[in-house]
């Protein structure tokens, strides 16, 4: 059997994810995902992929980030027509997440055309609404544990990572002549001891594992997130403050949901006008209560919005809704999306609150380098949106604890707790230090690991 895995993305990158995996003539994709973050990666979403979409047998999406799955719009409309398998939590949110994309694309293209600040003339998006639906109609739910064969030589199974609702790492066993060889890509791996998701399940005895590593270098301080969430809720109510969250719409902004209300439930903050000015993110809510079962929502026995969520949280529906945040003064928690600043509503509140020092803008994910969120947390004095600087005189801070992501210490426990050594183990998904910092670790361990390079072709067997 020629067995090869090749790297088209999330290498040396956390964003971009897309690995090609080639048994003999069957051909899957494990992710196919955007690159977000600087200029030069985002225009890598334009170019081509150095293989023909419409070889593609099969896409399996580990989870519904668009640095996961939102490549699969642009991918089919280049050709592919073959299945999209996902978890159906994880089908669910792509639904939403790739419609919301697509809108996103589209008014940014016309507003730039508007405005007049793309280098494109006219700009386009990068897929329309109409791609994303056909890419939607491709999607097929395949549950957690539930093997697929594909081809004869080729099954595949998901198993649970605890990144977000639905978030899958991906078994593959591959039969050829030459035996049995056991491919597992990790996802992305979610933290141990998460507030919303249960961590990720036991990795099993494996040829080649292909790993996460976005915080591949680092180990987090033991904080007590609630303890410091309240703090920073509280500074900022004190301050008679709009305290700005960007949020993924799916994943982070339930996670931060559930922990105000907590906070508030045990009156460790007074109870807050919370606006969710993310129509997407709304969604995405209703997806976690339709699944709730998949979270620890589920231990609730009866799940109800009012029980998940803050008192007074106001969902803003529309445009209208989410311009009368402007109009309100005084202490207030506004969740918006995107989580990294790159996008989204989110930007027009900071353009209109960055200059105000009572503002509090709490970043509670990676941040990847060149996004606005980056570029705030590294202490920008002023920062561009929508074609303009807008000074920064608001309080920046950041919350590690609620991060989806394991650190490196829950990695190489993972790792370690293996049902056996990994034969060989590729580091993926992390900018290089962070990739580099898990491979050392690795092999003082004894691990043979290495750092996937961009576009690089590995025969496994
Ligand atoms: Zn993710």
């Amino acid at each position: 059997m020629l067995l090869n895995l090749q790297f088209l993305g999330g290498a040396g990158t956390i964003t971009g994810s897309r690995y090609l995996l080639e048994a003999d003539d069957v051909r899957v994709l494990v992710d196919c995902g955007l690159f977000q973050g600087s200029r030069a990666l985002r225009a890598r979403n334009w170019q081509a992929m150095p293989v023909d979409p419409a070889e593609v047998d099969a896409v399996f999406l580990t989870h519904a980030h668009l640095d996961h799955a939102g490549g699969i719009a642009r991918l089919v409309s280049h050709g592919f027509d073959g299945p999209i398998f996902a978890t159906p939590p994880t089908a669910d949110l792509v639904d939403n997440l790739l419609l919301d994309a697509a809108q996103i694309q589209e008014h940014e293209a016309e507003y730039a055309n508007y405005r007049g600040f793309s280098k494109h003339r006219p700009a386009r998006p990068l897929f329309t609404t109409q791609d994303a639906k056909t890419a939607i109609k491709q999607l097929r739910g395949l549950p957690f544990h539930q093997p697929f064969t594909l081809a004869p030589q080729l099954n595949a199974q998901f198993r649970r990572s605890g990144h977000l609702l639905g978030a899958s790492s991906v078994l593959f066993t591959l039969n050829g002549d030459l035996g049995t060889k056991r491919v597992f890509f990790s996802g992305d791996l979610g933290r141990s001891n998460s507030e919303l998701h249960s961590p990720p399940e036991p990795l099993p005895a494996v040829d080649y594992l292909i790993c996460e590593a976005t915080y591949g270098d680092r180990k987090r301080p033991d904080i007590d997130v609630r303890e410091a969430l309240a703090d920073i809720v509280n500074r900022s109510a004190a301050r008679d403050g709009a305290l700005i969250i960007p949020v993924f719409a799916a994943g982070r902004m339930q996670d931060m949901l559930w922990l105000l209300k907590q906070l508030e439930a045990s009156r460790k903050i007074p109870s807050l006008p919370v606006f969710v000015d993310s129509p997407l993110g709304v969604e995405c809510t209703g997806t976690y209560l339709r699944f709730a079962r998949e979270t620890k929502f589920g231990a609730l026995g009866q799940v109800t919005g009012e029980r998940v969520w803050p008192t007074h949280t106001d969902f803003c529906a529309n445009v209208v809704d989410s311009k009368n945040i402007n109009m309100h003064h005084g202490a207030c928690i506004i969740l918006s999306s995107s989580g990294m600043a790159t996008g989204g509503r989110v930007l027009f509140h900071l353009r209109k609150r960055l200059p105000d020092p009572r503002t509090t803008v709490l970043f509670v994910g990676y941040q990847a380098s060149g996004t606005r969120g980056r570029l705030l947390l590294d202490g920008a004095p002023e920062i561009k949106i929508h074609g303009r600087y807008i000074p920064v005189n608001a309080q920046i801070c950041e919350l590690q604890g609620v991060s989806g992501h394991a650190d490196q210490t829950e990695l190489l426990a993972w790792i370690d707790g293996a049902e056996a050594r990994p034969g060989e183990i590729f580091v993926t998904h992390g900018e290089p230090e962070a990739c580099d910092g898990l491979v050392d670790a690795l092999r003082g361990r004894g691990y043979r690991a290495r750092a996937a390079r961009d576009g690089e072709r590995v025969v496994l067997a």
